[in-house]
């Protein structure tokens, strides 16, 4: 296998041109999103009254995914616009726009969106939503809560609509313009949270939105109906009673036209036993005077004989018209102040064609409270109005505050709203709105009965509530799921990375003692092939090294020795006979002893050069350093070449290993030997030696020791040559 060496090429990320025509384009996107949230929030999806859900402001939830706060703002504000008219108020500029910043920036550090928008609506946008209710609406304790609520779950269905539009157009996006957003990092475990998150608060909020919805409108139904039960019911009640009341009145005056004056106070008292509605029954003359009450105690109460109810309408109207007379309510007089509905009627003597005067029954109108209350406690929400013709208050529900006798007034207001409201007192200061059913009587009264708004927005109110709680607790499900599944998928991960960097393969590998994903188990057993096939390559691979390194040590060592050696006669060479000469000297001069060293010199070289060539001399030189080498073979000789045919030997002298006359034996052998030099004829060669012995610690240095070789070297060449000359120093 040969190793080729791995190519390391870099790629700059270079699209100069694409980068500045993104660069432009941020704005542009801010813009377009803005826009298209702003077209989805004029288009309110309506959940009950007039609470309507707001969607397009998950547009600029997906810019703060892309951009920084500035255009992220610039993106809400656009998205925002059409809600100033939907709601009539600039407040989403306030709450919305710190929405867009804050979610900017902290995607901006490595938030999730919903994270962080979850985080704005809990710290910031509910008590800023609370506070403005608080500083702007008088009807505070309906809305504050509610209103709250219904922004910051709606904030929590639009961001997870966002993050799940990013999910689907996210790559698109990413084509066309470059993040200003830093990516985001974070564990398999952070990841899960935010996923299940968006999706359990999606569907959790999508899902209770649109129950709460239909539960909203079958509530609103159920008010509907028992206004209208209670309407029909009271009419029916308050029309029989007064119709009963009429017609015992006319039936009374029949009856008395038949009886003398004289018994008018038996009969009325007969009658009024018979109906108790009347509160109190009186029978005037044509003088208006009265000539008989029920009880019959009041008139005793009513000072002088001749009590007038001559300025009373139902008296005028019974006696003058002649009718049947019911009047609109007012306030008693003589017998009481109590606000009292009169029923009167002619009496004719004997049949005749002029009345002799009008009998009268003043009408219980606590009856009506009565009955009212029945309604009231049934449906403890509902409160009830009665009015007479003029409007004028005969029963009104006591929390109301309304007066007796006194006008009924209200506004009814519509715009905006799907459901007509009605208003009562002056609009503005503490009124409050009322969903109201009325029906005019046959008498001309009429009825209200009345749910207050509020009360549907509180239940509204309450649902909204369970969602924010459900959520919460959906919240700390996910959290412990998320760390759950985390676990689950990274226990194995865990498990297999560590057999991988630990087993080597031999002995094989252990499988995942948990549950694991299909995938996961391949991708293990694709790693497990992966790292035995490396192990196989990284065994050949070592040992081509060792083998390598082997050959390489071995041509090193050589390399040493040819640095240390002389390459014609395989001697040591002058650079290492003089560090060798320095060990040498220091052990010797440590050991007290002496030291030889020879200086040899091949005789008339020059001219054996010249006349049988450099190659014959060569072979003379390579000869003459085996032979050397050969007699001085103890591991302390250094035998040298010092130079041209010039030679050195250093070694230790003593008696018994004889150096000096091992030497002589050298000179005497090279003298004797023949050269062979063209296969016929022979020649010889000799050498002269000039020999130094002293105590090795005479000097350190080897020239100093070379130079008395040197002379008597000199001293040989003069006399002769082919001798030897040995200076003992002591
Ligand atoms: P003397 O007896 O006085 O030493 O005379 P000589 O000729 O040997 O001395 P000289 O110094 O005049 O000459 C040395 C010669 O040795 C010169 C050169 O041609 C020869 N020589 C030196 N190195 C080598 C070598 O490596 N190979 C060969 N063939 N000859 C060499
Ligand atoms: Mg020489
Ligand atoms: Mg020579």
């Amino acid at each position: 296998m040969s190793i080729s060496p791995i190519k390391i090429s870099l790629e700059l990320e270079e699209q100069p041109v694409e980068v500045k025509a993104k660069q432009g384009r941020p704005l542009i996107f801010a813009i377009v999103l803005g826009m298209l949230g702003a077209l989805l929030n004029s288009i309110p999806v309506e959940l009950a009254y007039n609470i309507s859900l707001v969607i397009g402001n998950l547009a600029f939830i997906m810019a703060a995914a892309y951009l920084r706060p500035v255009l992220t703002l610039v993106c809400a504000l656009i998205c925002v616009t059409p809600l100033l008219v939907v709601w009539g108020h600039p407040f989403g500029f306030i709450t919305f726009g710190l929405e867009a910043l804050f979610v900017s920036f902290m995607r901006g550090r490595g938030w999730y969106l919903p994270t962080a928008d979850f985080l704005y609506w809990l710290i910031i946008g509910m008590p800023l939503t609370a506070a403005i209710i608080w500083f702007t609406n008088t009807d505070v304790d309906a809305y504050v809560l509610f209103s709250s609520f219904k922004q910051s779950i709606n904030a929590v269905f639009y961001t997870a609509l966002a993050v799940i539009a990013i999910f689907i157009f996210g790559e698109k996006i990413n084509e066309w313009i470059k993040s200003q957003q830093p990516p985001l990092v974070k564990s398999l475990k952070q990841y899960l949270h935010y996923i299940l998150w968006v999706m359990s608060a999606f569907f959790v909020v999508g899902i209770c939105l649109f129950l709460s919805r239909s539960l909203n409108e079958i509530q609103h139904q159920q008010f509907e109906e028992r206004l209208d039960i209670s309407s029909q019911y009271l009419s029916r009640i308050v029309d029989n009673y007064v119709d009963e009341h009429v017609k015992a009145i006319a039936q009374t005056a029949s009856k008395l036209s038949v009886i003398e004056p004289s018994g008018y106070s038996d009969a009325l008292s007969n009658v009024h036993q018979l109906y108790p509605g009347y509160l109190t029954m009186l029978i005037a003359d044509h003088n208006a005077h009265l000539i008989a009450t029920s009880p019959s105690d009041r008139m005793k109460k009513i000072s002088g004989e001749s009590y007038s109810i001559a300025d009373r309408t139902y008296f005028s109207q019974a006696f003058y018209n002649e009718a049947q007379y019911v009047s609109p309510v007012f306030l008693g007089r003589g017998f009481g102040v109590d606000p009292i509905v009169a029923v009167s009627a002619p009496i004719y003597y004997q049949n005749g064609d002029k009345p002799v005067g009008i009998v009268e029954g003043s009408l219980n109108l606590n009856m009506f409270e009565q009955e009212a209350k029945q309604i009231e406690e049934s449906g403890s929400k509902i409160a009830i109005i009665l009015t007479d013709e003029n409007d004028n208050v005969i029963y009104a529900d006591k929390d109301l505050a309304l007066t007796t006798l006194s006008t009924f007034s209200f506004s009814l207001e519509q715009e905006k709203l799907k459901h007509e409201l009605m208003t009562i007192g002056e609009k503005g200061v503490n009124a409050k709105k009322y969903l109201y059913r009325q029906v005019n009587l046959k008498n001309d009264w009429k009825i209200f009965v009345i749910v207050e708004h509020a009360e549907l927005l509180h239940l509204i109110e309450q649902q909204y509530l369970t969602i924010f709680m459900s959520l919460f607790v959906i919240f700390i499900f996910v959290v412990l799921l998320a760390s759950q599944f985390a676990h689950t998928l990274n226990q194995p991960l865990d498990f297999a990375l560590k057999e991988l960097a630990h087993g080597d393969g031999k002995q094989g590998y252990k499988t995942i003692p948990f549950e694991a994903p299909t995938e996961f188990l391949a991708m293990y057993r694709e790693l497990q092939e992966g790292q035995e096939l490396l192990l196989k390559h990284q065994f050949i691979l070592e040992e081509k090294v060792e083998k390598r390194t082997r050959e390489l040590n071995k041509a090193n060592k050589a390399l040493k020795e040819l640095a240390n050696k002389d390459s014609l006669t395989g001697l040591y060479n002058r650079r290492y006979l003089e560090r060798k000469f320095s060990e040498l000297q220091a052990i010797l001069s440590r050991n007290k002893a002496t030291m030889v060293v020879a200086m040899l010199d091949l005789d008339n070289f020059k001219s054996l050069n010249d006349e049988y060539g450099h190659l014959i001399g060569d072979n003379c030189l390579e000869y003459v350093g085996q032979l050397m080498k050969s007699k001085f073979d103890r591991r302390s000789d250094i035998v040298a070449r010092f130079g041209g045919e010039e030679f050195i030997i250093v070694a230790q002298h003593d008696e018994k290993h004889g150096v000096v006359q091992k030497l002589e034996e050298l000179r005497e052998e090279i003298a004797c030997h023949c050269f062979p030099y063209d296969g016929e004829h022979y020649l010889g060669v000799t050498i002269s030696i000039g020999v130094v012995t002293a105590e090795a610690s005479y000097a350190e240095r080897i020239e100093q020791w070379i130079s008395i070789a040197d002379e008597q070297l000199y001293w040989v060449k003069d006399n002769g040559r082919n001798k030897m000359s040995v200076k003992h120093l002591e």
